[in-house]
């Protein structure tokens, strides 16, 4: 499934967007973050008791091709937001820009695609290069 896909199938689960919190509204409302583990999971999941480690390897168990990547916003081009890749850009887009959960989705479809992957071929030059330093 596309990210896109498990992101849909999270919203489906929570209706309305939480904004700085991974849920709101006795979980009626879900961030774009738990829109993904929601979906990946195929049901509401207990979000705000996992660590950072622990959503990370739910994410990349089923969307390998984001993990050791960093991410430009698309909107304001910040480079690898809080350092931490995909959840970085994930809180990001949902929580400064307020982009909704499905837009969140169609960007990351970008993202695991070949045409995505070629784009972000500089950016991890780049990244390797600051790690050495
Ligand atoms: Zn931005």
């Amino acid at each position: 499934m596309k990210p896109s896909e498990y992101i849909a199938r999270g919203v489906k689960l929570r209706k309305y967007q939480s904004f700085r919190s991974y849920t709101r509204s006795y979980g009626e409302a879900g961030c774009v973050t738990t829109a993904l583990i929601d979906g990946i999971f195929g049901k509401r999941s207990m979000i705000s008791v996992f660590t950072d480690v622990k959503l990370k390897s739910v994410i990349f168990g089923k969307l390998p091709e984001l993990e050791n990547r960093s991410f430009k916003c698309p909107k304001c081009s910040i480079f690898d937001i809080s350092g931490c890749g995909i959840l970085g850009v994930l809180f990001h887009l949902n929580d400064d820009h307020k982009w909704r959960r499905e837009e969140i989705g169609e960007w990351l479809d970008l993202q695991v695609s070949e045409t995505g992957r070629l784009s972000e071929t500089i950016e991890v030059k780049f990244n390797l290069v600051k790690e050495e330093v």
